[in-house]
This record gives C-alpha cells, structure tokens and sequence, in this order.
C-alpha cells in the first residue's frame, strides 16, 4: 500500500470513530485542519519511514475514542505544526480559532519539558506542573493521547530513546492517566513502558499469559456462556467477555510479592456490563449462585468508589474446574468512566449541558481530583486543592529542575527561592534565553536563569513591592534589616572613630557605663550601633555627631581623672602587690584590666589575663571558648599571663547568664524573684518568646563564684527551666 492511501484510510478510520463517539462533531472543521496539517508536515517521516502525517491521524483517533469534543481532535490533528513545521500560534489562531491554538501551543509547551532522570521529589511537582500548566485540560489529555501513540510506535527508535521515553512514561504519563481515571490507556502506558524497559521479563510474562490462554480457552468460552445464559434467562441484558489482568499488573504482582509466574492466581478476569446499578447487583447475586465466592475477595466499589471515580463490584469465586477468576460488574457509563476516566466525564457532561464555560471547566476536574483520596496521592492532591491552576506558576531552573512559585512571580522570587545570597546579588535575569527586567512575570514552563555579582548593589526597596512570594519579602527585609544594617554600622563607625581622632589625641572610651548613657541621651540613639547605623545611611554625618557629644566626654574625661585620683589609683596605676579590679596580674606593675565581655568571669572562677594591644589586660574564664582557642596559638603564646584573685569581697562583677524555659505564666516573675531573695542585683534582662519557651539573657551582679553557684542552683530548680547557662564565647 502506498503512502498516501495509506493516510487516506486513516483519515476515514479517524472519521468513522469520531461518528460513533461525537455524532454532533462538526466533520468540516475537522477536515480543515487534517488537511491544513497534512500540508504542513509534507513530506517529514517518521522514524519508521511513514509520512509524519499518520502520528496526528492516530493521536486524534486515541482522541476520538475518548470521546472529546471536536477542538480536542483539531488539535490533536495540529499538535506538532508549531513543534515541527514553521506554522505559528497565530495562524492557527486565525484558521482554527483560538481554542484550538492554545491547546496545540499547550501540548506544545509540554513537550518541549525535560522529564528524565529526576529525583521523585522532582517528578511529583512535574506531575502537579504538568495539570498546572494545562489551563485547559484537554491539553493533557492530547498529550497522553500523543505519548501512547509514540509508545506504540516506539521501534524504530534508538535503544536509549526507546529506554528514555519508557521511564518518563513509566514516571509522568502513566499516574497522570491513573489520576485522571483513564484505566484503559493507563495499562497500555505501562505494558509499553515494561516492554521497553524489562523486554525479558515482558517476554517471560506474555509467554505465560498465551500459554495460561491456550491451555484454558475452553474453560475461558465456557464461563462465558454460562453466566450470559444464565442472566438472558434471568431477562438482563448484558455484555459478558472474559480477559486476562495486563503485563504490568503481573509483572508488579511477582517483583513486589517476589512471586513466581504460576504462582500469581488471580489471571483471569470477566466482566459484566449491564444497563443499570440495580442490575450489578443482581448480576452478583446470580454469579453467588452459580460459583463458590471466595471470602474476602468482594469490593463494593460502586456503594465506595475509587478515589480516581472508578465504580464497580469485583468478586473472586472459583468454578467446578478449580481455577479462581475474578469477575468485574459494572455500568456502561461505569465502564467508560474507567476506560476514560476524566474524558468519559467530560462527555457525559457536555453531552446533558452543551459546552463548557471558562471556570466550569476546571472546578469539575478541581473536585474529581479533590475527591481523590488515596495515600500515595494524597499530598499531590492537598497540594492541588489550593494551589490548582491559578495560584502556582512553575519554572525551571537551567540544569531543569523545577522551582515552584506563586502566581505572578517575578525574577527576584526565583532568585530568592534558589537561595537568599542569588537573590541578594542578582545583577541579570534570563528568560527563554533573553534578557528581561527584574519585574518580568514568570509564566509556567519557563526557563528562568540570574546572574550575580558581588558588585550587585543589593536588593533595593522597590522589591518588597514587585515580589509574590513571601519567602523572597521576607529575605529582602531580612536583608535590610541585617546585611545592610551591619554595613551601615561598620561605616558609620569607621566614620564617626575617624572624626574622633580628629577631636582627641587618645581616643576617648565612650563605651564606658559613665559615659555612654550621656551621650546617647544627647544623640537621641537607643544603642550606639543605632547611631552608627545612622551615620552609616547618611543620616547623620560625623561630624555633627562627634561636635555633639564632645563636651560632654571632655566633662566625662575629666569627672573621671579627678575621681581616679581621688580613689588612689585603685583603677588605673597601681603597684605591683595592689590587686587590680579584685585580681593580681602577675608580673605586671600596673595596667588595665578589663573583663572579658564573652565569659564575664567572677571571683572563684579559674581565670587567665591577656595583654591586648592597646587596651591592659583581659581577664577570660579558663573554660571559656576565646581562650581555649587562643591560648593554644603559639603566636599568641606571650601574651597571656597568670591571674589570681586578690581576697577581697568588697568588689562586685558582672556576669552573663542565658536561660531557656518552657512557657508559662510566672516564670519570669519566679527568675527574679529567686534572684532577690539571694539579694543579687538584677543589672539587665532580656528575654524573647517562641516557639512556646522563653530565652532570656540575664547580668546580674555578683562577688563571688559561690554566690553565683547558689544563684544558677536555684534558677535551675524553677519549674519549666530547660537551658541555664554561664555565658562564654
Ligand atoms: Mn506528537
């Protein structure tokens, strides 16, 4: 037979299903668009050496057989032109309206998705992407009907093409049509999928299956007449034929059960198609009688259907000859919706109301698909229920994984959601290979790639108004508030220190407790890093800020020296057998001590001193963080020098503790109360709630180790206290 005979048998073949399955299809339109792809492809050839035309012709036949609607079948007529010929959306827009030119620029769009070798994760947001991106469903169903028919006709390609398609039919279109209801053309999916995949075990299986078949066919045609006799004498009309389970089903059967071939029993099935639901179960009523039912072998899926919709009794009984079958009752409309699944619905619906409109469309497949309940699924659907259609967008990464986003997103979300530092350095964006602005709203399938550079200025304000997604707002003020911020003070402290070097020949110490509440008063600041913070934005310049508090450090500077003479060097000089702020520093005369902020050592604790550069001395704890590293570097190894406590109680220091509580009314009342009555002086609490515990951060004053010791026994006895510790490091 030649070519074109070959294609004209096919478009009658194509024909005569759609008057068998849509009566009402206008035949001219359809020819139209048969005749305008045939034009298109030419001369193009299948792998096989078949001109191209007959792939369209087929998938509108699996089309038609679904029973969808005429612009389902134009389409699937057209659905390569803009694929593979040089046709645009346009002009299939204009010829066949635009209804039909979303659904090829769909089942286009779907295409051209990477599937393979992704993770499971990955493949279930494909499978949600792919219902996503079909605004109209009819999209997917084409593209199923496309992908059994290159299953079908998969031979003449390379065995890794072939392995390839398998595993994204095996991974994508065989649970969409399993989801979608769609029983008959999920089989299929999978015993093509298997034979590609597993070809010796499909051998093996079929082998099986036609030799079970031979060995049994008269047992097969005896059942057969047996139960339509018996339901003709009973005045039922019915359909009865008998089948075997598919591939698949066996193969899944023997690897997950590790079963044998003839071990697995349940092979044969029969089924009985009758005209109404009390009829089912009249039939059933009638197979009790005439073969042994096996019990626990009966489902009432029409009282509890499916999850997918599928409806049916199933019983399993064994006959005198001694081989269990098990036999399916159902509907004829049950039996469609199982073949067909969501197109069957589409065709008893369009059949009682005419066609869809816009929304109606989609909350009927939004509702088929929320009344899906079983568990593998049931994530995929609680994430559809709310997110279905017009709520998510999803775009690929370049390597070509998917990002999901919400609807409207921009650039900046992808950024964002890849990872805060991308979103916070971005300087390009790339759409589909071009170059678009930061405010370019992202559409399904799109393949979206940022460039940074550590030039980049920096998210700007603008953003918190252009982004969709939470989690990109809540980078972008995260950013304002910490990265910026941290800029900010660093330049603003660089600027107001420069400025004070101007000022003073030795640098004032305005962190000093006499003087820092002072000036902060003077500047209007909380904290000193807000002031710097402020210099840093611009602000607040330097100079200002320094000409404004530097009477009162002169005021200050001079109080100080003043009171230090007064107090007899106690501070500052002292000699050698003078303890220093309650500690002696060996070998040393006279210096500064300071005490470590880190680990705010009190008397008792063990404690070493380090000569800082340009500050005396600093007193650690000997199980603090900071000098257990340091104290192991050998070019620090000089600096430390032996510290003792001199005996005197006189003298009271302050330590950092941080406690972590459950909670509850009073815990915080119970803290200082605690506190008070060992009479040590609370110098400040902060404290922040989440997530149902208290984390507070506590100075207290305190002489001695001891005190301290009975005040974190106490504190660890209240109720609810998870967490007490010394603070260190
Ligand atoms: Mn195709």
């Amino acid at each position: 037979m030649d070519d074109s005979s070959t294609v004209i048998e096919m478009f009658e073949d194509l024909e005569q299903t759609i008057i068998e399955n849509n009566p009402s299809a206008d035949m001219e339109r359809i020819c139209g668009a048969y005749e305008y792809a045939r034009a298109a492809h030419g001369e193009q050839r299948r792998k096989d050496g078949s001109l191209y035309i007959t792939h369209p012709l087929a998938t509108a036949k699996i089309i038609a057989e679904m029973g969808l609607d005429e612009e389902s079948i134009m389409a699937g007529l057209l659905h390569d032109v803009i694929e593979d010929t040089g046709v645009t959306h346009e002009e299939v827009a204009k010829r066949f309206g635009s209804d039909v030119a979303e659904i090829v620029e769909g089942v286009t769009k779907l295409s051209r998705i990477p599937f393979s070798s992704k993770e499971e994760e990955q493949m279930e947001n494909l499978r949600k992407m792919l219902l996503a991106m079909a605004k109209d469903i009819r999209v997917i169903l084409i593209k199923i009907a496309d992908r059994l028919h290159n299953m079908r006709t998969m031979e003449y390609q390379s065995a890794e093409k072939q392995r390839e398609k398998a595993l994204e039919t095996m991974e994508i279109y065989a649970p969409l049509a399993h989801r979608l209801g769609m029983q008959k053309i999920k089989w299929e999916l999978e015993d093509l999928s298997i034979l590609y995949l597993d070809p010796i075990a499909y051998a093996e299986i079929e082998a099986g299956l036609n030799k079970r078949m031979a060995d049994n066919a008269e047992f097969f045609e005896n059942i057969q007449k047996r139960i339509t006799a018996r339901l003709r004498e009973n005045g039922i009309g019915c359909m009865v034929y008998g089948r075997i389970k598919h591939i698949y089903s066996i193969y899944r059967k023997m690897y997950t059960q590790n079963k044998e071939f003839s071990e697995v029993m349940d092979l044969f099935a029969f089924r009985v198609i009758v005209s109404d639901i009390a009829d089912c179960y009249n039939v059933l009523g009638h197979i009790h009688d005439m073969f042994k039912p096996i019990p626990g072998h009966f489902k009432d899926y029409i009282g509890t259907p499916k999850p997918n919709g599928y409806q049916s009794l199933h019983t399993t009984v064994i006959g005198g000859e001694g081989i269990p079958f098990e036999v399916q009752i159902r509907t004829w409309e049950m039996h469609h919706t199982a073949e067909y699944g969501i197109a069957a619905h589409w065709k008893y619906k369009e059949g009682i109301t005419g066609k869809f409109s816009g929304e109606e469309k989609f909350t009927w497949v939004r509702r088929l698909l929320e009344s899906q309940q079983d568990s593998d699924a049931q994530d995929f659907f609680q994430a559809l229920r709310t997110d279905m259609f017009s709520d998510e967008v999803f775009v690929f990464t370049p390597r070509g994984d998917v990002v999901n986003l919400p609807a409207g997103s921009t650039p900046i979300d992808f950024a964002y959601n890849i990872h805060s530092e991308i979103g916070n350095h971005m300087n390009c964006a790339i759409v589909n290979g071009r170059i678009v602005p930061f405010t370019h709203i992202l559409q399904n399938g799109d393949i979206v790639e940022v460039q940074t550079s550590k030039a980049a200025k920096g998210p700007s304000r603008d953003w918190l108004n252009i982004v969709k997604s939470s989690e990109a707002r809540n980078k972008i003020r995260q950013w304002f508030k910490k990265e910026r911020r941290e800029e900010n003070i660093a330049h603003g402290r660089s600027a107001f220190e420069a400025e004070m070097r101007r000022e003073f020949t030795t640098l004032p110490d305005i962190t000093k407790e006499d003087v820092l509440p002072r000036i902060l008063k003077k500047l209007a600041f909380p904290t000193l890093d807000e002031m710097y913070a402020a210099i840093g934005y611009g602000g607040l310049s330097a100079q200002k800020a320094v000409n404004r508090i530097k009477d009162e450090l002169r005021t200050a500077e001079k109080a100080r020296k003043k009171d230090e003479a007064d107090q007899d060097q106690v501070i500052h000089l002292v000699h050698r057998s003078k303890p220093i702020h309650g500690v002696m520093v060996e070998g040393l005369d006279n210096c500064l001590v300071k005490f470590a902020r880190c680990c705010t050592p009190v008397p008792g604790d063990e404690v070493a001193g380090f000569i800082t550069r340009g500050y005396g001395v600093s007193v650690h704890r000997k199980d603090c963080p900071n000098y257990i590293k340091a104290v192991t570097d050998p070019r620090e190894a000089g600096r430390w020098v032996r510290v003792n406590w001199a005996n005197s109680d006189s003298d009271v220091y302050q330590t950092g503790l941080y406690i972590v509580a459950r909670e509850r009314s009073g815990v915080v009342m119970d803290i200082v109360t605690v506190l008070s009555s060992l009479k040590i002086k609370l110098v400040n609490f902060t404290s922040k709630n989440a997530d149902g515990a208290i984390r507070a951060s506590l100075t207290l004053e305190v002489r001695t180790k001891n005190e301290l010791d009975a005040a974190l026994a106490r504190l660890a006895a209240i109720s609810g206290v998870t967490e007490l510790s010394r603070n260190a490091g």
